[in-house]
C-alpha cells in the first residue's frame, strides 16, 4: 500500500469504528490517526514521511532492519499501550483539578484519546502492508510473515477500496450528526 492509501485506509476505518461505537473524534485524534497510519514508513527514505524526516529514515533504513523492519513491528504497540495507560492514570489523578471525568476535560485525557488513535493508525498501516503480495514480518524481528492478499502494493483495487472506506466513514459520521439534529 502506498502513502495516500495508508492514510485513507487508517483514517477511513477509524471513522467507521468511532461511528459504530458512537464517538465523535476531535481534530487531534484525526491528526494522530493520520500520523500513525504513515509513521511506519519512516524507515524508507523515498516514502512520504521518509522525505519529511530524511536523517531518521536513512538511519532506520540502514541500521534497523531496512524497509518493513523495526518500525513495522506490532511489538511496538506494547510500549505505546503502556504510555496510553500512564496518560489515563494521570488523567484520573487530575480529576479534582478539572472537576469532570470527561476525557476531553484534561490534557492527559486528550493525550490518551490521541494515543489510542495513533495506535489504531499504526496497526492499520501494518494490516495494509500485510494486504500486499510482499507480506509483512508483523512481529519483527521474528521471521514469520503475514500475507493477507496476493495484491501488489500499488494495486488499483486496494486504492479503490481504501478511498471508499474513507468516504463510507465520513458518510457515517455525517449521517449521525444529521440524525442528532432532527
Ligand atoms: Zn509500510
Amino acid at each position: 500500500m502506498m502513502g495516500n492509501a495508508h492514510l485513507a485506509f487508517g483514517t477511513g476505518s477509524f471513522l467507521i469504528v468511532t461511528s459504530l461505537v458512537g464517538h465523535t473524534p476531535g481534530i487531534i485524534e484525526l491528526a494522530a490517526v493520520a500520523l500513525g497510519s504513515l509513521i511506519p514508513d519512516a524507515d524508507h527514505p523515498k516514502s512520504k514521511v521518509g522525505r519529511w524526516l530524511p536523517g531518521i529514515s536513512h538511519f532506520f533504513y540502514s541500521f534497523c532492519g531496512g524497509h518493513r523492519g523495526f518500525t513495522h513491528s506490532a511489538l511496538l504497540v506494547i510500549p505505546m499501550l503502556f504510555f496510553a495507560g500512564w496518560l489515563m492514570e494521570e488523567h484520573n489523578s487530575q480529576l479534582g483539578w478539572f472537576g469532570s471525568d470527561a476525557l476531553q476535560g484534561s490534557v492527559y485525557g486528550v493525550g490518551y484519546l490521541a494515543m489510542l488513535a495513533f495506535i489504531f493508525g499504526f496497526l492499520s498501516h501494518l494490516i495494509g502492508d500485510a494486504m500486499t503480495t510482499e507480506g509483512l514480518r508483523i512481529l519483527w524481528p521474528l521471521k514469520a510473515k503475514l500475507r493477507l492478499t496476493p495484491l501488489r502494493a500499488d494495486s488499483k483495487l486496494l486504492n479503490f477500496f481504501t478511498w471508499w472506506l474513507c468516504i463510507a466513514g465520513i458518510g457515517m459520521h455525517l449521517y449521525s450528526s444529521y440524525q442528532a439534529l432532527i
